[in-house]
Parts: C-alpha cells; sequence; structure tokens
C-alpha cells in the first residue's frame, strides 16, 4: 500500500457530519463550530515503548490514542466534537492500521466525534491525536479555581492501570477475571464525559489523572494556590485490585499510579449529593477523599492521622515512573 491507499483507507471509515463542511481529503478540514462556544484543543503523543508496547491489540492502541485526548477535553468541561490524528508507521501495515481504527472508531462513534484529518508519514511508530470540542463561553473547567473548604472529589477507582502494567511485567501471572479487569482499565479507559458536563456548573477546578493523583493534584493546587490533605483510607480501590495485591501496594499506585483517566475535582461540599443525583443513571462512583486547606501542597494521611509520602507522586517523561 502507498501513502495515499492508506489516506483512502481511512477516509472511506471517517463518515460525514453537519458540523464538518470538509473533511479528509483536502489540504484542511473546515468545521463549523456552534454559535456561542469557545473551542477547546488538545493534543497528546503516544509512542512505542512508552504509551504502548508493540504487543498491545491494534484496536486498543487506537481506544487509547483518542481516549487519553478525550479525557483531557473531559477535564476542561467540554464536549468533544472533532480529531485530527497524525500517524507515524514503520511500514504500510494494512492489519494494523484496520485494528488501530476498529478500536479508534468504536470510540469516536461512542462519543459523537468525527475524524476530520491528520498526517501519515514513515518512521518509528508514534500516533498523535488532536482533539477539538467546545464549552459554552467561560463555563471551562480549569486547575487555577479550586478554593479552601472545598471537598476533593475522585471518579472512579484510582491504581488499576498500573497494577495491570505491573502484571504484563510477569508473564505467567495467571489471566482470572480480576487481572481481566485490571487489563482492561490500562487498555481501554473510559474518558468520564458524561461526568465532565454534570461538573461544569458545579466544580470549581478538574483535571484529569494521568500521571498520578497526587502529581496532577498538585497541579491543582499549585495553580490554585491552595494546599489539600487527603485520606490514604478513602481512596477508592476496584474489587479487582483489593483481589490481587495488599494495602500497601495498592497505595502506593493509586497514590501514584496514574494512567487511570478518571476525574479529580473540587467543589463545595454541599454541591456533592446535588452532584451524584444528576449522575444518577451513568453508575460511577464519586468519592470524598479529602479537602481543600489554605497553603500549599498535596499532604496524604493514614488511618492513624501520619503523613504516608513516596518517592515520586507520580509519573515524569525525564525522570521516569514511581511504579
Ligand atoms: P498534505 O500533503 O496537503 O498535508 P496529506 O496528503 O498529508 O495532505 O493528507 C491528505 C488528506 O488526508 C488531508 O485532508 C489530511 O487531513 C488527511 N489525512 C492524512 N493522514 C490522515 C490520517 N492518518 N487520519 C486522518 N486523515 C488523514
Ligand atoms: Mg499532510
Amino acid at each position: 500500500m502507498t501513502e495515499f491507499d492508506l489516506i483512502a483507507r481511512i477516509a472511506a471509515r471517517a463518515g460525514r457530519r453537519d458540523d464538518v463542511a470538509l473533511g479528509i481529503g483536502d489540504d484542511a478540514a473546515l468545521l463549523i463550530p456552534p454559535p456561542g462556544q469557545q473551542l477547546v484543543v488538545s493534543c497528546d503523543t503516544l509512542n512505542v515503548g512508552v504509551h504502548f508496547s508493540i504487543h498491545d491489540k491494534p484496536a486498543d492502541i487506537g481506544w487509547k490514542a483518542l481516549a487519553v485526548n478525550l479525557s483531557d477535553l473531559a477535564a476542561m468541561g467540554a464536549v468533544p466534537a472533532w480529531v485530527l490524528l497524525s500517524l507515524s508507521l514503520p511500514k504500510a501495515d494494512e492489519a494494523f492500521v484496520d485494528g488501530f481504527f476498529d478500536g479508534f472508531l468504536q470510540l469516536a462513534d461512542e462519543s459523537g466525534v468525527a475524524l476530520v484529518g491528520g498526517d501519515t508519514t514513515s518512521g518509528p511508530l508514534s500516533i498523535c491525536v488532536t482533539a477539538l470540542g467546545w464549552v459554552p463561553t467561560g463555563m471551562a473547567l480549569t486547575r487555577a479555581t479550586a478554593q479552601v473548604g472545598d471537598a476533593v472529589v475522585v471518579s472512579g477507582t484510582l491504581g488499576d492501570a498500573a497494577a495491570a502494567l505491573h502484571l504484563m511485567g510477569i508473564p505467567t501471572h495467571p489471566v482470572n477475571s480480576a487481572a481481566r479487569e485490571l487489563r482492561d482499565r490500562l487498555h481501554r479507559p473510559v474518558p468520564r464525559l458524561s461526568l465532565a458536563q454534570a461538573l461544569r456548573t458545579r466544580a470549581h477546578a478538574v483535571i484529569d489523572i494521568s500521571d498520578g493523583l497526587l502529581a496532577d493534584l498538585g497541579h491543582i493546587a499549585q495553580a490554585s494556590g491552595v494546599g489539600m490533605v487527603l485520606e490514604a483510607d478513602a481512596l477508592p480501590c476496584s474489587g479487582a485490585l483489593a483481589a490481587l495485591f495488599d494495602k500497601q501496594t495498592r497505595l502506593r499506585w493509586q497514590a501514584t499510579g496514574g494512567e487511570d483517566y478518571e476525574l479529580a475535582f473540587t467543589l463545595p461540599p454541599a454541591r456533592l449529593g446535588e452532584l451524584r443525583i444528576a449522575l444518577d443513571e451513568h453508575d460511577l462512583p464519586l468519592t470524598c477523599i479529602g479537602r481543600v486547606v489554605e497553603g500549599s501542597g498535596v499532604n496524604l494521611y493514614d488511618g492513624q492521622n501520619e503523613p504516608v509520602q513516596f518517592e515520586q507522586t507520580g509519573w515524569d517523561h525525564f525522570i521516569g515512573a514511581a511504579r
């Protein structure tokens, strides 16, 4: 296959939509943003050997490449609309591209997102997605507006993806249902788009957890000029994680592991009940894990009120992992 065969193959699967005046095929796409909205844009790269393994299923890689970008839009309270995909491939591998798009377009369809363009080059396997969405003017949720007295809340469960990554390093580990559940959390993260909508009028500050809870909440604390106090015993834990690992190991992954792509946010404590009611049908646990205080930094305490510390609070591409 040539570069243009590949692009034609991609274009054939991309579909059409009213808010796309011109999609794949010209020098650039022409998009029709709704009036009264601000455009929200984000991009994230996935490199082989860093963000995924060459042994991962192409459909999982496609899903995740889109999911991590939609998670960034969710963290801004945005509705996703369009994506661009830059693919660098060692060779024009039809089977890889078809599998990749199975996963990518499955999530795009589920999330109401249209693929409107991209770039295809030869080189080491690397995937860069640019996601565009919108938010009513002035309604975006940022990291900079947490307030003293807010509750700190996290969606879903924490530490599952880090545990799955650990299990992938032990090929002899039995693939039971708990291990499969963890692996799904690593390979198929679900961007919390409905929660994001519900947070728009209720939360003060939001971030998605990509690098590790403590590291990511640290960004909110710093941007907002506040501190946070968290309870280790309150961090939400999946049944699968509890079934396979002891408390100390779990806690390290929950606090520093990252890649769960849950949302962490702050809001006045009285609004949490109302938020739960608004989200009722979505079956997503929301757990209060601490509070926003005066000062700086994010401090985690155990059941005896002793501070819990880790060598690293999360993943840094130029330092490495806390795993
Ligand atoms: P140009 O040389 O003008 O940059 P390309 O040949 O790179 O154009 O791309 C042709 C069309 O195909 C463009 O509309 C571009 O957005 C689209 N395209 C290329 N690669 C991809 C891809 N991986 N996914 C989606 N659209 C793509
Ligand atoms: Mg191009």
